[in-house]
């Protein structure tokens, strides 16, 4: 096993980090991973982590859910049906925040049902997909050629009007390098979409170290709004308003309680997912603070 060290924060670029929170990869190599945070600017970050080589290595699972849609169990049940509506939700979404329906591109796409959705819906949809099984089905679902990368030549000289990562972000070894490519090939006024994980939520707070959305080694990176914030500043990009994913509590909530007890906890995640969601939601006091947030981000 290879593993490489972050010696500078990718936010800040300060040197100083502390010991955050040691996490178990209860998915696929029961290893522990240690959560680092940036002394200077608060960015949590896996640190060692495996290098892009290895980390290949650690999405070999029949519970990796996002690239297969074959998978069993009540989780993935839910998982399932869930998904079916939250696509929907997201072709609303991009339509609400868009005069008319143009270029999306969908990085990290999966086995393509949004990128689907969204050529049913009459976008000119783009996707890409580093696993070559997902990318294939994507590939079939679609009818276009999805990308293994945003690096492929074809897409070197592309604008588009919207950009979506729906969990992805976290996942990408070249955070900085990325955030320069949303920079460079999103249009003046169109608009990026950045769903990660928030470990401000209650959920949790409320799971620890066994709050399923750390998913080490997997998560490179834990984002908080400020954070986030912080990073898109770098890029000349900025946060125009956050948005809650309101399922999300309660599916992590499941896998959560699955990693803490050895089964799950069908009522506690249910329990903790309605907390997290309502002291989660927007007020006038407060920013969205939900299990997962969908960051909605404009060129400055
Ligand atoms: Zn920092």
């Amino acid at each position: 096993m290879s593993l490489e060290t972050l010696e500078t924060c990718p936010v800040c670029n300060n040197t100083s980090f502390e010991n955050f929170l040691n996490v178990t990869d209860y998915t696929v190599s029961q290893k522990e991973f240690t959560i680092q945070k940036c002394i200077t600017c608060q960015f949590l970050f896996t640190n060692p982590r495996p290098d892009e080589s290895e980390i290949g290595d650690y999405y070999q699972s029949q519970d990796y859910i996002s690239h297969n849609d074959q998978a069993k169990g009540l989780i993935s049940k839910v998982y399932g049906i869930v998904r079916d509506y939250t696509i929907g939700q997201k072709v609303k979404m991009i339509n609400n925040l868009s005069n008319g329906k143009g270029k999306l591109l969908d990085i990290g796409c999966g086995t393509g049902n949004f990128v689907n959705a969204g050529k049913e819906n009459g976008w000119n949809v783009f996707g890409t997909e580093p696993d070559p099984n997902a990318r294939n089905a994507a590939a079939a679902k679609t009818g276009n050629i999805i990308f293994e990368s945003i690096q492929a030549p074809e897409l070197i000289s592309e604008k588009f009007d919207i950009i979506t990562m729906w969990h992805v972000l976290e996942h990408v070894h070249y955070l900085n390098e990325t955030l320069d490519w949303l920079d460079q090939h999103i249009n003046q006024n169109g608009t990026i979409l950045i769903a990660v994980p928030n470990p401000e939520s209650y959920d949790a707070a409320n799971y620890g170290r066994y709050w399923a959305a750390y998913d080490v080694p997997r998560h490179l990176y834990h984002f908080t709004k400020n954070t986030m914030q912080k990073l898109l500043g770098n890029h000349g990009l900025t946060i125009q308003q956050t948005l809650p994913m309101w399922f999300d509590s309660f599916y992590v909530g499941m896998l959560s309680t699955k990693y803490k007890g050895q089964k799950v906890d069908i009522p506690d995640s249910i329990k903790t997912g309605l907390v997290s969601n309502w002291k989660g939601r927007s007020t006038e006091e407060k920013q969205i603070n939900t299990s997962s947030i969908i960051y909605v981000i404009k060129k400055k």
